[in-house]
Formats: structure tokens, C-alpha cells, sequence
């Protein structure tokens, strides 16, 4: 990713010799100190770590000498709003675990990898309940209680949309919010499945289903979830929906070491020996889906005791042991350990050319248990693994699979059964929970990945990468209307702030025709098409595109200069992870399931689409998902948290300069200060203006005038251009106010 700062603050300061200043620094990204030389455009610096560094004076940055020991607890009144200011305030607070702080209405919360068990008790819900905002300290119960005061009082529909990348702490920051609005907007006093309470088990269960541990984070979400929890006029929770995105498929039978299966396969081999030998489960090692990598236990995590607490949510979310249950439990892990099973087949070559049978005796074994899991018949089952039906026109052919795409045969079925069991469960607990068709207002909590550049970057990342562009169009929109309304508020002339934004990278992906999405779907659709021309089509039609670059050195690669920075992609895969279908024979396997729970989840396809080659396209269903998810977020007020992750060991107190830096960048905290900066980033009130600058015109002073009019006094004596001055406070253009406090160093 490109790295090049922002500065956020090209300052047309006084820096003089004995200036406090921030500069960069190859290892800290930013280091204080003093200036002892100017020599033309260059700075000296003795820096605090006993070095000196030379900058250029337009990448010097004013230091606050006057600002609190501890931070302040929203950036916006830092005196000097620039990214060394930003991350040094942040530094501090991090340190006296002070985790949370604004900037304006966004809330950063810093990962403190560690219980801050007193930050979240009863006590600290009621205390956040009955205190205003900016009353007590930054906090995540502050957030979601403004959203739900402002419902209450204007009738509308709030949102709140945390970010961060993996293991920032977006999905604890969730379960949070989830909490505090269920202690506003429950029942108290009520006993069993409450709304709420079915709210908040959703929670475990879906993490069971659809979490896992990756290099980044031991209980990594691999799905994107929009939970709106609907309010009755009263206040009291009265329904929810659970909307998820993208699920992560691949893991289902490929992972690498040390990273995990999703945690229900391992919590399911831990279950009670009645349990396990119902489903002739044995150890985790003993499953190819598990025994990929060597990662089986999580530090501080009791598989047992998780299969247990799994359970007892799923009974609250309506999925219950009882054999009379419209889907008993036992039905849901029962297709969990097929697809373990499923994944021990293995095939040799068989007696034809291209063909494969079953392999050994073990392998029978586990393709006989799949069978009888899926109540499915075990020679269908094996056909529908190694044989492939051809329906032309004139005849049916059948042809055999090599135990290279037998292997994929199986993959895709394991991969498919799982997707699906997945959204059933999300459809599950939305029909449990229920729907108030009544309810006027929601608040909707949004907990989606973040911006992704890895090394390798496939179809994934572009969707991921895709969904940040446009929360980050929305989220400039409204910091942007927000700053335009403390400026109409105080009757101040703006009218001439610009900002650029990002719809030029949302076009490239998903214009219509024309876009990257679209051009996808042709190639899918055009039996002839591979990456390469793929690729070709993209090089040609984009070559003048400023957001898209060709990468001199491959042929199939392309880049993408996104808000956060620039991305390649590898085109590889684009075409066979943008297509998806169910392979027919696999459909009718599962439709024939003798068991009703298996065989709904495969309910027979449309007439038209089956036996066909039609494809459905992921990136355009997804498309679609984003601009339904964009609808209901315009529709509310939203509020912002950003997530960010200190360091990679995911250890307490380690705060990793640089890359918070990249996170505040990515999460759009630099471009929200962007926006401001293009404004009026400094505000204060006349009283604190006086209080600060008066001794730069003691006579100004005396002269007992009314505030305003000293202010306008004092900033006219002092000859700068561009401020302006509103009905109660003063604002500055970027660098005005470290001018002022230059001068006032001179006095
Ligand atoms: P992913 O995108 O991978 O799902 P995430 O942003 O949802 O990541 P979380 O799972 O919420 O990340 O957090 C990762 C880990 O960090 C948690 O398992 C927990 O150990 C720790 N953590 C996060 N937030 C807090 C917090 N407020 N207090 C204590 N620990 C936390
Ligand atoms: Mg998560």
C-alpha cells in the first residue's frame, strides 16, 4: 500500500528557533523536539531520544507545549489538528487505559487486549443512562445512548457503524452496544426468552458458526452482519432482523496453519461421548477438514464447555434439544459431522481414463456415515462425488471424474452444504425473534470488515475492499453535512469548502455498464473467457482511469487506488469465485434427503435454471446487498465508531505508532480531520479566545468591549486573513492557531 502521509496540515507557521515540534521518524513515524537551526527550507531538530533530524519546514509540525499531561478526550480540541498531534494524544490516553476518544461524533476505540471488566458493568450502564453526552468520559455506551435518546425524541431511525480490521475489536464493541441498548430497551423483571435476550444469543451462536481463528485474531468474524433491533413507541424492544454478508466458504475445507475451522466443527468433537459417538466423531486430529493445520486448542477456550453454552443459546434462539422441535438441535450438528466425514473421502484413480473410485476402506466408512447423516442414498452420494451427467439435446452422457476433481467435487458440496446451513440458521433466528411490523424505529448495528491488503489479494478483498468505498462515500457525506451545520448554526460563510471524494473508485467497481463488476459477469458468462483476457479487458478499457493502474510486471494483475490507499489484485481466481452454483447432482442428492431439515435446505430450483449453465454472480449479488444496505443506512443518523487494533502480538499496552496511523487512515479518522481542516478545524468559544490570545493586545483589553467584537479586534491586529467569526465562537483556517501562539511566544 502506497505510504504516503497526509499532512493534514501543511502549516504556514511561525517556526522559529526553540519551536517544540513534531517530525518524522523511520521507526516511530513521528518524534517530538526542539529546533536549533533554520537553514532555508531546512529544520533542525534535537529530538527527544537524544538524536537530531533534518525536514523539510513544510513537514514540520508545531508541537502544543500547553496540552493536558493526560489528552484531551476529543481531538477536536486539540489546538493543533494534524496526524502527529492526533496519534500523540492517543498515545497518552492508551497508556492510562483511556481506550475510548472522540473525534467530533466518531468514537475511536483502541483494542486494550485486555478485560477492563469495571468499563462494562451495571454500574457503568446506569451511570452512561442518566448522564448527557460529553458528560462522562468517551465510551461506547455514550454512542449507543445518544442513538437511542435521539430515536426517542425525533421518532427517527439511528445506525450505528463500527469498522476496524481483524481484531480491532468490532465484534466485542458490538455485543457492547447490543447489551446497553438491551438494558434501555428491555423488560425488566422478565423472565425466559425475552426479545432482548434472543437478541444477544444470537450472538454466540452465530459466532460458533461463522467465527474462527486466523493469524490476526482468535475469534475472527468471517461474515459481515447488520443487526437492526426494532423499538416499539415506548422504547422497548419489540423485534430484530439479522442481515450477514459474504461468508467466508473456503475455510470450510481449507485452512493453514496455525489458523482454525470454523469453531463448530472443534466444539462439536468436544461434545459429551454420547454425543460424539451418535456421530462417530473422534478427535479433531483425525479429520483432513481439522488436521490441515496443527492449531486444534485456543489459549483460555474449553471446547466442551463451548459446545455447551452453544447449545444453551441455540435453545433460546429457538433451536432446542427436544426431539419434538420443528429442527431439533441434533439435525444441525448432524450435518456439521457429515462434512467432517465428507472430507476423509479420498479417491485413487479408478479402471477408465479420468476416473476415480473411493479409495480404501476407511474411506468407505466415512462416505457410508455421510450417507447416513444426510440420510441420502451412499451410492447416489459416491455418483454424485465421481460422475458429472451431460443433458444435450440428443442424448445423456455421463462422464467420470479424476480424483484431482473428484476431490473438487467433494470440496464444493462440503463448501455448499455449510453455506447453507449457515443462512438457514440466520433465517432461524430472524423468524424466532420475529419482525415488528409496527415499529417505526430501529437502530442498526453494523459490524463488517475492514479495509484489506494483504500480500496476495483475490476476489475477497475486492468485495471487502469494494464495501469499505462506500461506507467511506457515505461516511465523508455526513462528516462533511455535519461540519456544514455547526457552520450554518453559528451563521458563518462556507461556501467555499470543497472536498474531493471517492466516487470515482465506486465507479470504476461498479458502474453500470462498464465497471469492473459488470465486465466480471461477461467473462463469467462467456465459456471462451480466462483471467488473461479478463485481465486484457480491464487494462484496455481502464487504461486512462486515474483510480486503476497496470502493474509493469505481470500480465494478469491489476491495481486499484483506493481511499485507503493502493491495492493489487490477482486476477487468478476472479472468474471461478465470482460464479456461483450448485452442482445439479449435488442438488438432487440433497433434495432426495430422507431427512426434511437436509432436504429443505436444498429446496429444488427454479424449472429454467436447472441442468443449465447459468451462472449466478457473487460480485453482483453482492452489489445489490450493499445497495439495500446504503438505502436503510441513509434512512438513519448514523454514528460512527472506528476500531483499531495498537499492535500484531494482540498484547496489552504495546502501541504500535505506524500502524495505528495506517488504521486511522483507513478507518477514514485522517479524512474526516481532512474535511475539517478544510474548513475551520480550530473553534473557540470567545472567552477561551480572549483567555489565550489577549495578552497579544493587553490594550484590546482594557478597552472593555464586548467579546465578539475584541476577538475580531485582536485576530485584525494580528493581520490574519480568512477566519471568521460566528455567534459564539471563533473560527480559524489549519495553522492559524499555531501562528497566533507563535506570536503569543514572542510577546
Ligand atoms: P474480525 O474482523 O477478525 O472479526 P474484530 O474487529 O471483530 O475482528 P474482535 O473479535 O471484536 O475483533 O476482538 C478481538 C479480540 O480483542 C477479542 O477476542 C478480545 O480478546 C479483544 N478485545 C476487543 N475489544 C475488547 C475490549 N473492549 N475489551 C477487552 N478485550 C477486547
Ligand atoms: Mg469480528
Amino acid at each position: 500500500m502506497a505510504n504516503t502521509f497526509i499532512y493534514l496540515q501543511a502549516a504556514p507557521v511561525n517556526i522559529i528557533v526553540g519551536s517544540h515540534v513534531w517530525v518524522e521518524d523511520p521507526t516511530l513515524a513521528w518524534i517530538n523536539g526542539e529546533v536549533f537551526k533554520i537553514s532555508g527550507e531546512e529544520v533542525h531538530v534535537h529530538t527527544t531520544n537524544g538524536k537530531t533530524a533534518v525536514a523539510n519546514i513544510s513537514k514540520v509540525f508545531p508541537k502544543d507545549t500547553e496540552a493536558p499531561p493526560g489528552g484531551v478526550d476529543d481531538m477536536t480540541k486539540l489546538s493543533y489538528l494534524h496526524e502527529p498531534g492526533v496519534l500523540h494524544n492517543l498515545a497518552m490516553r492508551y497508556e492510562l487505559n483511556e481506550i475510548y476518544t472522540y473525534t467530533g461524533n466518531i468514537l475511536i476505540a483502541i483494542n486494550p487486549f485486555q478485560r477492563l471488566p469495571h468499563l462494562y458493568d451495571t454500574h457503568m450502564m446506569e451511570q452512561y443512562k442518566g448522564a448527557g453526552f460529553g458528560e462522562l468520559s468517551p465510551h461506547v455506551f455514550a454512542v449507543a445512548d445518544v442513538a437511542y435518546k435521539a430515536m426517542m425524541n425525533e421518532g427517527k431511525s439511528n445506525a450505528i457503524l463500527v469498522s476496524g480490521e481483524s481484531g480491532a475489536g468490532k465484534t466485542e464493541t458490538t455485543k457492547m452496544l447490543m447489551r446497553y441498548l438491551a438494558y434501555l430497551g428491555g423488560r425488566s423483571g422478565v423472565e425466559g426468552r425475552t426479545v432482548e435476550q434472543q437478541v444477544l444469543e444470537s450472538n454466540p451462536v452465530l459466532e460458533a458458526f461463522g467465527n474462527a481463528k486466523t493469524v490476526r485474531n482468535n475469534n475472527s468474524s468471517r461474515f459481515g452482519k447488520f443487526v437492526e433491533i426494532q423499538f416499539d413507541k415506548n422504547g422497548r424492544i419489540s423485534g430484530a432482523a439479522v442481515r450477514t454478508y459474504l461468508l467466508e466458504r473456503s475455510r470450510v475445507c481449507q485452512i493453514s496453519d496455525p489458523e482454525r475451522n470454523y469453531h463448530c466443527f472443534y466444539l462439536l468433537c468436544a461434545a459429551p461421548p454420547e454425543v460424539r459417538e451418535k456421530f462417530k466423531l473422534r478427535d479433531p486430529t483425525s479429520f483432513h477438514y481439522l488436521n490441515q493445520s496443527r492449531s486444534y486448542a485456543l489459549d483460555g477456550v474449553d471446547d466442551t464447555q463451548e459446545y455447551l453454552a452453544t447449545i444453551r443459546a441455540m435453545d433460546i434462539v429457538g433451536i432446542s434439544e427436544e426431539e419434538q422441535a420443528s429442527v431439533p438441535l441434533e439435525a444441525i450438528f448432524r450435518v456439521v459431522a457429515s462434512i467432517l466425514h465428507l472430507g476423509n473421502i479420498e479417491f485413487a484413480k479408478g479402471a477408465d481414463v479420468d476416473s476415480s473410485e473411493v479409495k480404501d476402506e476407511k474411506s468407505r466408512f466415512h462416505l457410508n456415515t455421510t450417507a447416513e447423516l444426510l440420510k441420502c442414498d451412499v451410492k447416489s452420494l459416491e455418483n454424485a462425488l465421481i460422475k458429472r451427467v451431460m443433458v444435450t439435446p440428443e442424448e445423456i452422457i455421463t462422464r467420470t471424474l479424476d480424483p484431482v476433481a473428484a476431490v473438487g467435487s467433494r470440496d464444493a458440496l462440503a463448501k455448499t452444504i455449510y453455506s447453507r446451513l449457515f443462512d438457514w440458521l440466520v433465517d432461524k433466528i430472524n423468524f424466532s425473534i420475529g419482525q415488528d411490523p409496527n415499529s417505526k424505529q430501529l437502530i442498526g448495528v453494523l459490524d463488517i470488515y475492514g479495509f484489506e491488503s494483504f500480500k496476495f489479494n483475490s476476489f475477497e478483498q475486492f468485495c471487502i475492499n469494494f464495501t469499505n468505498e462506500k461506507l467511506q462515500q457515505h461516511f465523508n457525506q455526513h462528516v462533511f453535512k455535519m461540519e456544514q451545520e455547526e457552520y450554518t448554526k453559528e451563521e458563518i460563510n462556507w461556501s467555499y469548502i470543497e472536498f474531493v471524494d471517492n466516487q470515482d473508485v465506486l465507479d470504476l467497481i461498479e458502474k453500470k455498464p462498464g465497471g469492473i463488476i459488470a465486465l466480471l459477469d461477461e467473462a463469467c458468462m462467456f465459456p471462451k473467457s480466462t483471467h488473461e483476457t479478463f485481465a486484457q479487458k480491464l487494462f484496455q478499457t481502464f487504461k486512462n482511469n486515474k483510480r486503476f493502474i497496470k502493474p509493469k510486471l505481470s500480465r494478469t494483475n491489476f491495481t486499484i487506488s483506493h481511499y485507503a490507499g493502493e491495492v493489487t489484485y490477482l486476477a487468478d481466481l476472479f472468474l471461478d469465485k465470482n460464479k456461483d452454483y450448485v452442482v445439479a447432482e449435488h442438488q438432487d442428492l440433497l433434495t432426495a434427503s430422507k431427512c426434511s431439515f437436509v432436504a429443505n435446505l436444498f429446496p429444488p430450483p427454479a424449472e429454467e435454471s436447472s441442468k443449465s449453465s447459468k451462472f449466478s454472480s457473487i460480485g453482483s449479488r453482492f452489489k445489490l446487498q450493499l445497495q439495500s444496505l446504503m438505502e436503510t443506512l441513509n434512512s438513519t443518523e448514523p454514528h460512527y465508531i472506528r476500531c483499531v487494533k495498537p499492535n500484531n502480538l494482540l498484547k496489552p499496552a504495546i502501541f504500535e505508532n505506524a500502524n495505528i496511523i495506517q488504521q486511522l487512515r483507513c478507518g477514514g479518522v485522517l479524512e474526516a480531520i481532512r474535511i475539517s481542516c478544510a474548513g475551520y478545524p480550530t473553534r473557540r468559544t470567545f472567552y477561551e479566545f480572549i483567555h489565550r490570545f489577549g495578552v497579544l493586545a493587553p490594550e484590546i483589553l482594557e478597552g472593555n468591549h464586548d467579546d465578539k467584537v475584541a476577538c475580531q479586534m485582536i485576530l485584525d491586529k494580528m493581520g490574519l486573513k480568512g477566519y471568521q467569526i460566528g455567534k459564539t465562537k471563533v473560527f480559524l483556517r489549519a495553522g492559524q492557531m499555531a501562528e497566533l501562539d507563535a506570536r503569543r511566544a514572542e510577546v
